[in-house]
């Protein structure tokens, strides 16, 4: 599928439209690292700064040049990285702020101060005069030291409009290059930001928007905002930011290439972006979020499944793979035939359409504690049902040792029998279960290769139950995949029996044939 296959709703047409251009500034390394308990060193804002220039972002916000020790370092750092992106630092409007992001190399600041009188009360102990002063003679500094300057008026959701416009109005005469519109606490409803942005889009400068989640409507709030003429949206990944957090980045890039053309970042690269700044930041991608969840394109109820395989604009507003996603069938309680079927085709399973109610009604069971059942455990399901009631047990184990620990190569000497006959072998291995699996294999002298293996423990302690699934595949009989499970204490052990389970089944299949 392709980049062009979009299925957005005609309805859209009705939205306001954006016509552009737009672009993102992006704010995963300063609002996103003020996320409670999240702290990046300078490695891991090199990583991420690197990342976001490859996506093609137009602007970074990189931290806060006055901030922590290490901030200025770490700016320092990517200033020198020779990005295409615009780099930013924050800074408060004092002239140690802005010497200190004139000294990192970079020449892009963010100035801002607070409008609302909320904040010049509580906060600054400051006049609406004397904060505008304040403003004006900090930009009219940044920019005699040769700065690109963007100006934010914090809070200015909250703040008295008129005031806010003569402040904007003010700091644009005084010199700054692009204004930013801050809904600080996410109060705002998308109507408002879009009157806002209007508004100040009169002063001459480009506006840019700054939209916290508080009320889930960070995402909408921008896209309002440049519905009315702001070209640029603050946002950051995963909606990494303070509190809630900020309008996500992967959001608003799908959103303004889906239903307005504008392709502001590599759609396919959005994916990887999100999980190398969950990676760093120890911040989880949540299963539902949009995009990029791992469950943004995982279908699972009968209905849908049904109708995704027949064709997948049925249950999806995109295609996964134009964010660098992917689609999956999940099996579950909500389940159908249609979905066992796809799953175990893939697996390279054939399994009799007869016994797939049978088949459902076992997965159905087994799904009802709320248990993600995934391919191993499916496979293992439907094996059983296959081969159940066959005579079985043509090889048995007669004994085993497995030799392992530290400094020593793990050795294993496995005794079979086969239709009574015994056959032993030595192999060793990386491991204990790798040695046995080898000395197995000898033993039989059979092109069996083992495709999946997983163990599991069903009860807590070290003396917990496990359960052990694998997946073997017969080089000799077409290579078909077929399970083997079982459960015991002793995980080698437990991994033989479960390894001669399946080879058995294919004992029987070869005779059946
Ligand atoms: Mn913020």
């Amino acid at each position: 599928m392709t980049d062009d296959r979009l299925f957005t709703s005609p309805f859209n047409r009705h939205s306001r439209p954006i016509p552009g251009p737009v672009s993102l500034f992006d704010t995963t390394l300063r609002d996103g690292e003020q996320a409670p308990g999240v702290a990046l060193g300078t490695d891991d804002k090199i990583a991420i700064a690197k990342a976001l220039d490859d996506l093609g972002v137009a602007r970074i916000e990189a931290g806060f040049a006055a901030g922590a020790a290490q901030e200025a370092v770490s700016l320092k750092e990517i200033a020198g990285l020779g990005l295409n992106a615009k780099i930013y630092s924050l800074a408060r409007c004092t002239e140690k702020d802005i010497d200190a992001v004139a000294d990192t190399g970079l020449s892009n600041a963010h100035l801002f101060l607070a409008s609302s009188d909320s904040h010049l009360r509580h906060k600054l102990s400051l006049g609406r005069d004397e904060a505008v002063a304040k403003a004006v003679s900090a930009v009219e500094y940044a920019k005699s030291l040769g700065l690109n300057v963007q100006f934010s008026c914090e809070d200015a959701t909250r703040t008295d409009p008129d005031f806010l416009e003569r402040f904007y109005a003010a700091v644009v005469e005084a010199g700054a290059d692009e204004i930013d519109i801050p809904d600080t606490v996410g109060a705002a409803l998308p109507a408002a930001m879009e009157y806002l942005a209007g508004r100040m889009s009169k002063l001459g400068v480009p506006v840019a928007v700054h939209c916290h989640n508080d009320l889930g409507l960070a995402v909408a709030n921008s896209l309002a905002a440049m519905s009315a003429g702001a070209s640029q949206a603050h946002v950051s990944v995963i909606g990494l930011g303070e509190r809630t957090g900020n309008a996500a980045l992967e959001e608003m890039a799908l959103t303004l290439y889906l239903n307005h053309g504008h392709r502001v970042v590599d759609l396919s690269k959005l994916a990887g972006v999100a999980r190398l700044v969950s990676r760093y930041s120890g911040r989880a991608i949540h299963v539902n979020k949009p995009v990029v969840g791992r469950d943004a394109f995982a279908h699972e109820s009968g209905i849908h499944v049904h109708g995704m395989l027949n064709d997948p604009t049925t249950y999806e507003a995109y295609a996964p793979e134009l964010v660098g996603m992917d689609r999956s069938i999940k099996l579950g309680k909500h389940s159908g035939t249609h979905s066992l079927s796809s799953r175990l085709a893939a697996m390279g399973m054939t399994f009799p359409e007869e016994m797939m109610p049978e088949l459902l009604a076992e997965v159905k069971t087994i799904a009802l504690g709320g248990k993600e059942i995934n391919d191993l455990e499916l496979a293992a399901v439907a094996g059983g049902l296959m081969w159940k009631g066959r005579p079985a047990n043509t090889v048995e184990l007669k004994r085993f040792r497995v030799t392992t620990g530290r400094g020593i190569v793990p050795e294993a000497y496995v005794t079979v029998s086969i239709g009574g006959e015994e056959r032993s072998h030595v192999a060793s291995g990386n491991g204990p279960v790798d040695a046995s699996v080898n000395a197995l294999r000898g033993a039989l002298g059979e092109p069996i290769s083992l495709e999946e293996f997983r163990v599991e423990a069903i009860t807590g302690g070290t003396d917990a139950l496990g359960e052990v699934t694998v997946i073997l595949k017969d080089k000799a009989g077409g290579g078909e995949a077929t399970p083997g499970k079982a459960v015991g204490l002793d995980i080698v052990d437990t991994t033989m029996v479960a390894i001669l389970e399946a080879i058995n089944r294919i004992y029987e299949r070869r005779k059946a044939v």
